[in-house]
């Protein structure tokens, strides 16, 4: 199932609290024109909590979350087109 959060900090947080095996999809992209970075993170990644405040994680960027890595990169095709890919550091972790 896919859930989206948007300026919803508390429902996210729980989301991730309760499936830290979880998929994030981090839509960089739509606060920040010039970038095409969308990203694909599991939902414990540091890099997700790094760039915004606590209480902040939704508000200018928007997640769409799953547990299931492909039914999210699915929905990233959707969303995204070809601008997205899979985080780096949590693709190893996924790879192990
Ligand atoms: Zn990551």
């Amino acid at each position: 199932m896919i859930v989206s959060f948007k300026n919803d900090d508390p429902v996210y947080e729980n989301w991730c609290k309760s499936y830290p095996n979880g998929f994030v999809l981090n839509r960089t992209s739509l606060t920040n024109k010039k970038t095409d970075n969308n990203k694909i993170h599991l939902s414990n990644c540091s890099h997700l909590t790094r760039s915004n405040g606590q209480g902040q994680q939704t508000k200018t960027i928007p997640k769409v979350c799953s547990i299931n890595l492909s039914e999210l990169i699915e929905e990233a095709h959707l969303l995204c087109g070809e601008s997205w890919n899979m985080c780096q550091t949590c693709k190893k972790k996924i790879e192990k």
